[in-house]
């Protein structure tokens, strides 16, 4: 059980990580890169907290472990359903947030699968490289 003091400051601590995930919709992060951006001038927060702070984030729905590499586990924000276009020639990716969809309601429906996150890739060219 955490004290006020405590639950205080982890709040402070979980939104200025949930912070980084809004910022950057359609990256993930380990809580070693966390821990880079947020120590990136001063030292201000300590791995411990980093990971409490993820876990607490993962508790409440707003990330998930979306990959695991080399033991190393990688989170990004839930419900943020994107589209990637990929230029076959530049190599440049645009991003296209999916809102107002109900393809997780198909999904529970049909397959009893519970959406996590979805990511429609598009690969093309783009309108610089027509
Ligand atoms: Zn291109």
């Amino acid at each position: 059980m955490l004290t006020l003091k405590e639950d205080k400051i982890l709040s402070k601590n979980k939104r200025i990580v949930y912070e980084i995930f809004n910022l950057n919709p359609f990256t993930t992060f380990s809580v070693n890169r966390l821990l880079e951006i947020i120590n990136k001038d001063a030292q201000v927060m300590s791995k411990r907290t980093v990971f409490r702070a993820v876990k607490k984030l993962i508790e409440t729905g707003k990330i998930y472990c979306s990959e695991m590499k080399n033991r190393t586990r990688s989170f990004e924000l839930s419900k943020n359903n994107y589209c990637v276009m990929t230029c076959e020639i530049c190599g440049e990716k645009n991003f296209v947030k999916i809102s107002d969809n109900n393809i997780d309601q198909i999904l529970m429906a049909y397959y009893d699968f519970s959406l996590k996150r979805l990511a429609i890739e598009v690969r093309g060219v783009c309108e610089k490289c027509c």
